[in-house]
Order: C-alpha cells, then sequence, then structure tokens
C-alpha cells in the first residue's frame, strides 16, 4: 500500500477552480508518475478482474485511464463522450446540472451483451457515471461496474451509483 499512499498525495487539490467555492481535485500530478499510474490502475481493476469484455472511459479524464487500463486488462476501450464529438451517429443519454443540463455518447462499436467496465477520474455527483451507464445500457452493453480514481463522498455521487469502486474516498 505504500505505493498508493503515495500516489494519493500526488491528488492536488486546487481552490477556487473552476469557479470561486469549489476545490478541484487535480490528478495529472499523479498520472505523470509511472509507479503511481500502474499501482492506481490495477486497484481500479482489481474488482472486476475476469468479469469485463471492454473498459470505457468517461471524458476526457476517463480516456487516460481507460488506455491504460485496457493495456493492463488486455481489453479494448471505448470512449464516451460529451455531445456532438463523435463522427459517426452516436446513442446518448443526458443527466441534469446545477444549471441546465449535459450530454454523453457512445457509438455502437461495442458488440451488444459486451460486458463493460466505466472509468473516469473523480466520481462527484454521480452525474456524469449514471449517463454513461445509460447509454451503454442503451446499446446493448452490461455494465460490470465502475471505477474511480476519487470519490468526493460529500458530493454524494454513491447515491446515483451504489457499486462504484473508488480507490480513494475524501
Ligand atoms: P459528476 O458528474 O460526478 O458530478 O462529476 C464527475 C465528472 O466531472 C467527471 O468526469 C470528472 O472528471 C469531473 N469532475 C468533477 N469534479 C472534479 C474534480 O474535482 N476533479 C476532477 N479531476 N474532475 C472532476
Amino acid at each position: 500500500y505504500r505505493d498508493l499512499t503515495r500516489a494519493r498525495s500526488l491528488i492536488a487539490p486546487v481552490p477556487d477552480f473552476p469557479e470561486e467555492g469549489v476545490v478541484f481535485q487535480d490528478v495529472m500530478p499523479l498520472l505523470t508518475d509511472p509507479v503511481a499510474l500502474r499501482s492506481c490502475v490495477k486497484e481500479m481493476l482489481a474488482p472486476f478482474m475476469g468479469r469485463f469484455d471492454v473498459v470505457a472511459g468517461l471524458e476526457a479524464r476517463g480516456f487516460l485511464l481507460a488506455g491504460a487500463a485496457a493495456m493492463v486488462a488486455d481489453v479494448g476501450m471505448v470512449p464516451i463522450r460529451k455531445a456532438g464529438k463523435l463522427p459517426r451517429p452516436a446513442a446518448e443519454a443526458s443527466y441534469d446540472l446545477e444549471y441546465g443540463q449535459a450530454t454523453v455518447e457512445v457509438q455502437a462499436d461495442v458488440a451488444p451483451g459486451s460486458r463493460v467496465l466505466v472509468l473516469d477520474d473523480v466520481l462527484a455527483t454521480g452525474g456524469t457515471l449514471s449517463a454513461a451507464h445509460e447509454v451503454l445500457r442503451s446499446i446493448g452493453c452490461e455494465v460490470a461496474g465502475s471505477a474511480v480514481l476519487l470519490e468526493i463522498p460529500s458530493l454524494g455521487g454513491r447515491t446515483r451509483v451504489p457499486d462504484v469502486h473508488a480507490v480513494f474516498a475524501g
């Protein structure tokens, strides 16, 4: 656990980003460290090994983790993107933000019935992750689970995504 303890110390809290009053948890320093990156990706995958066929990464930092996880687990990866970025027809799911709505999209390139493990960097309110589950199910995938590097428990994401696996919390 020494590697994980050090990895946790590499997540940098940034006060007042992207707006005043918000403390943004920046995982980029962790990603630049090879030992921290590898130990965290392995820890994200551990409960699910042998139980998924593909990993999905949420735009944008989830892409980075999903690419690494795909190599470790020897599976492929699928990106779940914000609206309007994908070049071919895509399924979509929307979720509420504090002001307005956001939409995630995925192209139906994953075989129906595939078991998908969904990865992202941070769980905040859980809106993004639960919309990702919804859009994957809409293209016939089974959600094998979700894993994040860091859960922010005070924002209540676990009420929307109860079974999420978080490497770090708080
Ligand atoms: P949620 O939908 O759970 O409220 O927000 C999670 C999404 O927003 C994730 O895709 C995550 O990357 C991003 N996010 C929200 N808060 C933070 C934060 O403090 N740090 C980072 N790195 N990402 C955040």
